[in-house]
Order: C-alpha cells, then structure tokens, then sequence
C-alpha cells in the first residue's frame, strides 16, 4: 500500500488538423485527383487534376485554405456549366414529343395571357 504505480502517459500525438489538398475533380468526377498549390508569396492558390488535367488558378491571401479555393472553383464551374445549360435548352424547347398537339395549346395559351404557367 501507498506506492503508487507512476505511469507517465504521455500525450504527445497532438492532432494536427490536416488541411485536404486533394479533392474530388469537378469535372472528370474522381475523387482526390485535384491537387492544391498554394503560393503566398504571389497570392496565388491553383488547383490542378492529375487525370483530366483541368486547372483553375484564384487569387488568395493569407487565411486562404485549399478548401476555399476548391469551392470557388466549383461555384465557377457550376456558373459556367448553367450558361451552357441554358444555351442548350433554347435548342432543345418547341420539340414537344409527347401529348400531340397539347404543346401547341400551351403555347397558344401562354401567348395570350402571357404568363408563364407550367401545367
Ligand atoms: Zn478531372
């Protein structure tokens, strides 16, 4: 009794947070492809995919993470691809395969009231 056993734990495995630098590439849709460089020097944060080789470069400062410029990339990506969308779709309306002639009507209908209703 009254020795006591003197276990010197040591809590030295600090968690560090480990900072994503490799993402999921927009584009070609593989995970951890996108590769992060960040240059504080010239403020300039890049991202990179290795597989289909798609880059976006943003300007950064000092509080700028990986992440951050990631998200920007996809919100560019995403303003760009709706663009494209929206191109795509003036082609594709007035091709109204189904209902036979009920397309017709709706446009007639929205013509005269022009009001954008959805049926
Ligand atoms: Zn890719």
């Amino acid at each position: 009794m009254g020795r006591r056993k003197s276990s010197t734990k040591k809590i030295s495995n600090k968690k560090r947070p480990t900072l994503d630098t490799s993402f999921k590439c927009p584009f070609c849709c593989h995970d951890k492809v996108v590769q992060c460089t960040m240059n504080f020097k010239d403020n300039v944060g890049t991202l990179q995919c290795r597989r289909c080789d798609t880059k976006y470069s943003t300007v950064i400062n000092y509080l700028s993470e990986p992440i951050d410029i990631f998200t920007e990339w996809i919100d560019a990506a995403e303003a760009e691809h709706a663009a494209n969308q929206e191109l795509d779709r003036e082609d594709e309306e007035g091709e109204g395969g189904e209902g036979g002639g009920s397309s017709r009507a709706a446009a007639a209908a929205a013509a005269s009231d022009g009001e954008d209703s959805d049926i």
